[in-house]
């Protein structure tokens, strides 16, 4: 055999040993019951036409690799940015196990995340023994500051009540009767993780502003950020906060995930660690207001925020200049601090990258796939750049996205052969690649699969990156995080070139 223990080969070498080619040739030939290779290449060919894309096009029923997650996804996220505690899903253990992978395989952590495993009895009976059970085990065993509650379909289905659960544990003594336990409904046939991600921001600010104590709001100077979903949070709100520190603002980061996602190798497991203090979080309705990184991540918590009482604003992932410049502007506008000349250095300095790679930017074609936004804040990074978004793909698109995105499109001369497509998913993405070609892709790991097969090489710049390493601890907020954007487009830009070129194989670019 070509493994042994002596001479340990990984998959990707063993699986190209003589003994495995002629495994996979045998299940081929015996179990698959497959059309002959011929036919199958011409059926993928015809999957590459005009005519197959418009009936993919009619397709209704079918979803096939939609760019989004569940909502508890989102909900357990959005938890997890609050000091000491423990994301707690109500529901069936094979939903929370992709959770944690999904988070694990991202941020290469170990992402705590407790299940209380509903089974058929559940199903039948209802879920309060094991919500009883599974707070008692949970508050007992991982001894967190807070337990915050989120549910997977099956609850949502047989119709588990939160509220009314959590109070009879609290009357069982599975936690005491002060001991926060914050809670979302996270039903993952509507919405998706940013969904979730709002659910559950609301859910706690709920909790201690009117569930723990009702709050007399005495407003102060601070503001409150919402940072939102983000695969990048442990760069870009470590990011956020040296702008924010930078120019002396007094303001509390709301969910706060930068540490508990990048715990140091230091012989000391953390199970918790950074993140949201609960103290801030009970004193941050007295924020003068609230800002949203997010729009797409945050309507209903700051609809909440706004009926208590505080000025709320909302952006679209900063990112680029433009957004970064009116992010600033209105931190400014809020807090009265100047916009001090060390950043507006960096602001020039990626003026001047950019410019110094415009011959090689300009009438770049791009599809970009990803999360409301994600996509709104690289269509306008895009434009900036003088390159043409020519595919702007959202999943978990609303109409209100859809409209800011056409909109978007229509305000850059770069943007006039742009096209939106809101609740598409990856195979509709594939036929639009085959059809209408770009020059590059832009989205997560999953996009791997189209560069593929369509050839068209992937920028990973969004959730989820699980086939690359470290992406995330690396800012792509502000104007930092613009300048390394910038660096990843360009270098695949030149990787492309490169791989196309025999006579002009040029050392300099
Ligand atoms: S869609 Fe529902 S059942 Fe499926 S993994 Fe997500 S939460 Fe679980």
């Amino acid at each position: 055999m070509p493994q042994s223990a002596d001479k340990v080969k990984d998959h990707i070498s063993l699986f190209q040993e003589p003994e495995y080619k002629e495994l996979f040739a045998n299940k081929k030939a015996q179990f698959e019951c497959r059309p002959s290779d011929e036919k199958v290449a011409e059926q993928a060919e015809y999957t590459k036409t005009w005519e197959y894309r418009e009936k993919n096009f009619k397709r209704e029923i079918a979803v096939i690799n939609p760019a989004k997650a569940c909502q508890p996804l989102g909900a357990v996220f959005a938890a997890a940015g609050f000091e000491g505690t423990l994301p707690y899903v109500h529901g069936s253990q094979g939903c929370v196990a992709y959770f944690r992978s999904h988070l694990a395989r991202h941020f290469k952590e170990a992402v705590p995340i407790v299940a209380d495993s509903m089974t058929e009895d559940a199903a039948v009976f209802g879920g309060l023994n094991n919500l009883v059970e599974g707070l008692l085990n949970s508050y007992t065993l991982y001894k967190p500051k807070m337990i915050a509650v989120s549910t997977t379909c099956m609850a949502e289905v047989i119709g588990d009540d939160l509220s009314a659960f959590i109070g009879t544990a609290k009357e069982k003594e599975s936690v005491p009767a002060d001991f926060p336990v914050p809670f979302a409904h996270t039903p993952s046939f509507v919405g998706s993780h940013t969904t979730g991600y709002d659910n559950m921001m609301k859910g706690i600010l709920n909790y201690f502003w009117e569930r723990e104590s009702v709050k007399e709001r005495t407003p102060n100077a601070k503001i409150n950020i919402i940072p939102g979903f983000d695969g990048y949070a442990v760069a870009n709100n470590r990011e956020l906060k040296r702008y924010l520190d930078t120019m002396g603002v007094d303001y509390t980061l709301l969910s706060d995930v930068s540490d508990i996602y990048d715990t140091p190798s230091d012989g000391e497991y953390r199970m918790y660690d950074g993140g949201t203090t609960l103290d801030d979080t009970r004193a941050a309705i007295n924020a003068k207001a609230t800002v949203s990184l997010q729009e797409f991540c945050t309507p209903k918590t700051l609809e909440y925020i706004g009926d208590k009482g505080q000025e709320t604003a909302s952006f679209n992932y900063p990112m680029g200049i433009g957004a970064t410049d009116a992010f600033l502007m209105k931190i400014a506008e809020l807090t009265g601090k100047e916009i001090p000349a060390s950043i507006e250095k960096e602001r020039g300095r990626l003026v001047d990258a950019i410019t110094d790679s415009q011959a090689w930017l300009h009438g770049k074609k791009f599809a970009i796939f990803g999360d409301p936004d994600f996509t709104l804040a690289m269509t306008a990074f895009l434009l900036e750049m003088g390159c043409e978004p020519t595919h702007v793909l959202c999943t978990n698109g609303s109409a209100e996205w859809d409209a800011k995105a056409k909109a978007l499109l229509a305000s850059s001369p770069f943007g006039a052969e742009g096209q939106v497509w809101r609740g598409k998913d990856l195979w509709h993405l594939r036929s639009l690649l085959f059809t209408e070609p770009a020059d590059f892709l832009i989205g997560s790991s999953y996009g791997k699969y189209l560069e593929k097969d369509v050839g068209i090489p992937l920028i990973r710049l969004t959730f989820p990156i699980f086939d690359r390493h470290h992406h995330h601890r690396f800012p792509t907020f502000g104007y930092q995080g613009a300048l390394r954007v910038l660096v990843e487009i360009l270098d695949r830009i030149f990787e492309t070139a490169d791989a196309a070129s025999d006579i002009s194989y040029d050392l300099t670019r």
